[in-house]
C-alpha cells in the first residue's frame, strides 16, 4: 500500500472511540444463530441435509455464523408455500393486514438492541449507522401501516359515460415477490422494502446477501411475532448468480437492490418473462455548497453524509462540489472535523464511524485512493487503513485535486472517500454534477431555502436534500425514492412503493342502456348523439 505521509495526511490520526466490552461472539451466541438458521428454505421443507455457507464478522475476521445455504429447488420450495399462504393472506381485510405494520413498528422499537447487535456483527458499521436502519423500518411501518388501507381502497372513477357506467378501481396483489438484497443495509433493505408489499396483499421470496442473511432472518421472526403468517415470507441464501435468478424465474413482480451491473442481468431477466422490476441501484452522488451557505452546518453534514456507514450508503455524497469563495475556510474545517472523527468496532454508541463490511470494499477503497494519489491528488484527511482497529478499517478520507481520468472521480467507490472540487458559478456545479450516468440523490447547502429548491430542480437525481445530505429525502418515507438514469428504475416509498406491488384493476358496470346503437337508433343518429354528448361532457367539464 503506498504510504501517505503524515504531512499529505494533513497531520494527526482518528482517535478510537471506547470498546463496549462485549463481543461479536457473546452478543450474537450460537444459539441464536441456530435459533435463526431455521428460518432459510434450504434441504427441502424437512430440512434434511442441507449444504452451508459461512459469513465472518467484519469487525474481527473471525468466523460468524454458520448457515444452510439453498438450491434452485429449495427456492421453488419457497414460492409454493408463500403462493399457499398469499392466498388466505390477499383475502383478510386491509385493515388488519396494515395491523400487522403497526405492531411491528412497536416490537421494533422495543427490541432495537437484539437486531443492533446484528447488524453490527454483520456489517461492521457503528451502531449510530445500525440505529438508522431501525429509524427507517420503524418509518416506514407506520407509514404504510396508517396509509394502505387508503392507498389502496377500491374508487370511484368517472364512468365511460355518466350515470350509466359504473366504475371502480381496483388494487390487487402481485402475487408473490421476488425481493433480492444487498448487505450494506440489512434491515432496511430486507423487511424495509418487504413491509409495503405485503400490506398489499403480497408473499414474499426474499434473498438477501448472505452476508447479512441473519438481521433478516431476525426481523422475519419478529414480523411473525406481530401477526404475519410464517410461510409469508420465506428466505433463501446463497450464491447470487444461482439463487438470484432462481428467485427473479419465479416471481410475480421483481424489487432488487444492489449494484447497476447485477441490475441490468434482473431487468433483462425480468423482461423476458414480462414482469415488472423495481431496482435500485448504485450512485455518484454530489454536494453543492454554496457561496452563502451555513459553513459550519454543511461541514456536520457533509461528515454524515459522506461518511455514513463508512460510504457504504446508496445516497452517501462522494463529490464535493464548493463555491471557490467559501472552499479555503470549508475545507478547513471539514479536514479538522473528518480528522477528529472517532472510530470503532464497539458494540456501543460512542464510535462516529465503523468498519468496512467486506474486504472487496476495503479493496476497491484503497485501490480508488492510491490511484488517485499516485496521479496527484493531495490527501486532506484519513487515507490509511487501520488494521489496528480490525481488518476492514479505512480512515474516512478526503481528496483534493482529483481528476477525471481518475477511478475516484467517475466510479462508485462504496467506501469512506470524498473528492472535491471547487466551483464559481452555480450553472458550472449543476452541470458537472449532472455529468454521470448515476442520478441517485444530491444535497444542496445555502441559506436561501428558495434558491436550494430552485437548483435541487435542476439536479438529475431521484432525491435531492437542501441543507441535509441525504437523510431529509430518505426519512420522507411518504415521497418516492429511488434513482434516474444509470441508478435505478422505479421507486420505493410514498404511493408509488407500495403500488408498484399492485395490479390495477378497473371493473366497470354498464347500466341501463349498452355502448352501442340499440333502441331502435341507427348507427349515424347513435354517433351524432354520442357526439353531441360528448360535447356537452366538454363544456360540463368532465374529465
Ligand atoms: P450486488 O449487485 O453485487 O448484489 C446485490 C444482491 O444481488 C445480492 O443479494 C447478490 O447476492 C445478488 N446477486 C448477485 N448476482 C446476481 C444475479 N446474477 N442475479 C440476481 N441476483 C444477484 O450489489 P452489492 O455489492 O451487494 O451492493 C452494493 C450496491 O448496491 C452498490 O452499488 C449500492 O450503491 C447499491 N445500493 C443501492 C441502493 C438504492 O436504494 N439505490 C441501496 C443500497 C445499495
Amino acid at each position: 500500500m503506498t504510504d501517505i505521509s503524515a504531512e499529505s495526511r494533513g497531520g494527526g490520526r482518528n482517535p478510537v472511540a471506547p470498546g463496549a466490552g462485549r463481543t461479536v461472539a457473546s452478543a450474537v451466541p450460537q444459539s441464536l444463530i441456530s435459533r435463526l438458521a431455521r428460518g432459510v428454505t434450504a434441504g427441502g421443507v424437512e430440512g434434511q441435509n442441507p449444504d452451508t455457507v459461512q459469513t465472518t464478522a467484519p469487525l474481527t475476521g473471525e468466523l460468524l455464523a454458520t448457515l444452510p445455504r439453498s438450491t434452485p429447488a429449495d427456492v421453488e420450495t419457497a414460492f409454493g408455500l408463500a403462493r399457499r399462504a398469499q392466498k388466505a393472506w390477499a383475502a383478510l381485510p386491509l385493515r388488519r393486514r396494515a395491523a400487522v405494520l403497526l405492531r411491528f413498528h412497536d416490537l421494533l422499537l422495543k427490541r432495537q438492541d437484539e437486531v443492533l447487535d446484528l447488524v453490527q456483527a454483520e456489517t461492521g458499521k457503528s451502531r449510530l449507522h445500525a440505529f438508522d436502519e431501525v429509524l427507517a423500518v420503524v418509518m416506514v411501518a407506520r407509514y404504510y401501516g396508517r396509509t394502505a388501507p387508503s392507498l389502496l381502497r377500491d374508487r370511484r372513477r368517472g364512468g365511460a359515460i355518466p350515470v350509466l357506467t359504473h366504475t371502480i378501481e381496483a388494487r390487487r396483489p402481485k402475487g408473490v415477490i421476488g425481493q433480492i438484497s444487498p448487505w450494506n443495509y440489512p434491515l432496511e433493505l430486507s423487511v424495509g422494502d418487504a413491509l409495503p408489499a405485503f400490506a398489499a396483499g403480497n408473499g414474499v421470496v426474499n434473498k438477501p446477501d448472505t452476508q447479512t442473511a441473519l438481521t433478516a432472518l431476525w426481523a422475519r421472526e419478529l414480523l411473525i411475532e406481530a401477526g404475519l403468517p410464517a410461510d409469508l415470507w420465506q428466505i433463501v441464501i446463497g450464491d447470487g448468480p444461482v439463487i438470484g435468478p432462481a428467485v427473479v424465474e419465479r416471481a410475480d413482480y421483481v424489487s432488487f437492490t444492489g449494484s447497476t451491473r447485477t441490475g441490468r442481468e434482473v431487468a433483462q431477466q425480468a423482461a423476458a418473462r414480462l414482469v415488472g422490476a423495481s431496482l435500485e441501484l448504485g450512485g455518484k452522488n454530489a454536494m453543492l455548497v454554496l457561496a452563502d451557505a451555513d459553513l459550519d452546518r454543511a461541514v456536520d453534514g457533509a461528515v454524515r453524509a459522506c461518511f455514513s456507514s463508512a460510504g457504504q450508503l446508496c445516497v452517501s455524497v462522494e463529490r464535493l462540489f464548493v463555491h471557490r469563495s467559501v472552499a479555503e475556510v470549508f475545507l478547513a474545517k471539514f479536514a479538522e472535523r473528518t480528522r477528529a472523527m472517532r472510530l470503532g468496532g464497539g458494540l456501543a454508541y460512542g464510535a462516529e464511524m465503523g468498519s468496512l463490511s467486506s474486504e472487496r470494499q476495503l479493496e476497491v477503497t484503497v485501490r480508488h485512493v492510491e490511484e488517485a494519489v499516485k496521479a496527484g491528488a493531495t490527501v486532506l484527511a484519513g487515507g490509511q487503513a487501520r488494521p489496528e482497529l480490525g481488518p476492514l478499517f479505512f480512515e474516512p478520507t478526503i481528496l483534493d485535486g482529483v481528476t477525471p481520468d481518475m477511478a475516484v472521480c467517475t466510479e462508485e467507490t462504496f467506501g469512506p472517500v470524498v473528492s472535491v472540487y471547487r466551483f464559481d458559478t452555480e450553472d458550472e456545479a449543476v452541470t458537472v454534477a449532472n455529468s454521470t450516468p448515476y442520478g441517485l440523490n444530491s444535497s444542496v447547502w445555502t441559506k436561501d431555502g428558495r434558491r436550494g429548491r430552485a437548483v435541487a430542480a435542476r439536479l438529475r437525481t431521484g432525491t435531492v436534500n437542501v441543507n441535509e445530505g441525504y437523510a431529509a429525502a430518505y426519512g420522507s418515507v411518504a415521497s418516492p425514492m429511488g434513482g434516474m438514469g444509470d441508478s435505478g428504475l422505479g421507486r420505493r416509498h410514498g404511493a408509488e412503493g407500495i403500488l408498484r406491488y399492485t395490479e390495477g384493476q378497473t371493473i366497470a358496470t354498464q347500466r341501463l342502456m349498452p355502448i352501442a346503437p340499440a333502441y331502435g337508433l341507427d348507427d349515424a343518429k347513435f354517433a351524432m348523439l354520442l357526439s353531441k354528448g360528448l360535447r356537452a361532457m366538454k363544456a360540463l367539464g368532465f374529465k
